[in-house]
């Protein structure tokens, strides 16, 4: 939370209850939640609270770099406050996603790899699966 604090402080933002608690809950989900379930969470928290201001608050922490989107592609949007360099391995079936921290993951030369003119800004792999879930047998209610 400190971090945050400090974050908004550079950036000139006002680090209002409101702010805190949608990070909070941002930083407290480990399932890279869309606007949608932040919102359900804060609303605990704040009853008053409406899915426009999440939304905008949301959209101030992006432009800030106060959080990431981790959103599939063209997929609806998925955030996460984890700012350390991780990937993720995302489920097929049910698209959870689970965080894989860089280290894990061996590194790839990319360098040479590169089109022309080309300017890398962020590598993140993201690597398609069954979580556990999914990939037990289904039960099929019959008795034996
Ligand atoms: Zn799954
Ligand atoms: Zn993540």
């Amino acid at each position: 939370m400190q971090w945050f604090r400090d974050r908004c402080a550079e950036a000139g933002l006002p680090c209002t209850h409101q702010r805190q608690v949608l990070y909070r809950a941002l930083l407290e989900a480990k399932d890279h939640p869309g606007p949608e379930m932040l919102y359900e969470r804060v609303k605990r928290d704040i009853p008053s609270v409406s899915l426009g201001t999440v939304y905008r608050n949301i959209k101030t922490f992006l432009d800030n770099g106060l959080i990431g989107e981790v959103s599939l592609h063209h997929g609806p949007l998925r955030l996460e406050a984890n700012n350390t360099p991780h990937h993720h391995l995302v489920c097929r079936v049910c698209r959870k996603m689970f965080d894989l921290p860089a280290e894990q993951v061996e590194s790839i030369h990319l360098r040479e790899a590169l089109p022309k003119g080309f300017h890398l800004e962020r590598f993140v792999v993201e690597a398609h699966g069954l979580c556990a879930g999914c990939a037990a047998p289904k039960r099929t209610g019959r008795t034996h």
